[in-house]
């Protein structure tokens, strides 16, 4: 991606209500530093999962949260570059909310805004 990082709006409703104020997050691969997504962190703490609803970039990973959610069908979090798999698709059960369970080590985060 080009800098600057875009600014995008947070999303604000009950899940980010209970966690927290919200924070722009750049994914980057940890093998080879090649951004995988921004994401929007909600409350503070460790990055354990990736909700597919918290995604804001890129398009192609974005958009998987308006489609039917199918565990076996949807694609693992893979570093576009490298190729490496980062985060495994899950369903946070709590509440039935598809996610990316994050590997640790595999990534780096850096807040944005
Ligand atoms: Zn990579």
């Amino acid at each position: 991606m080009k800098a600057p990082f875009p600014k995008f709006k947070f999303k604000n409703d009950a899940y980010t209500r209970r966690r927290g104020t919200p924070a722009m997050l750049m994914i980057s691969c940890a093998g080879c530093n090649q951004l995988v997504m921004g994401y929007q962190k909600d409350g503070p703490g460790p990055l354990l999962r990736c909700y597919l609803d918290r995604i804001h970039y890129p398009t192609d990973l974005s958009s998987l949260q308006h489609q039917e959610f199918d565990k076996d069908a949807f694609p693992h979090l893979v570093c576009p570059s490298c190729q490496v798999v980062i985060g495994t698709v899950m369903i946070y059960e709590k509440e039935n909310r598809p996610a990316y369970l994050m590997r640790k080590g595999f990534f780096k985060r850096k807040k944005v805004y």
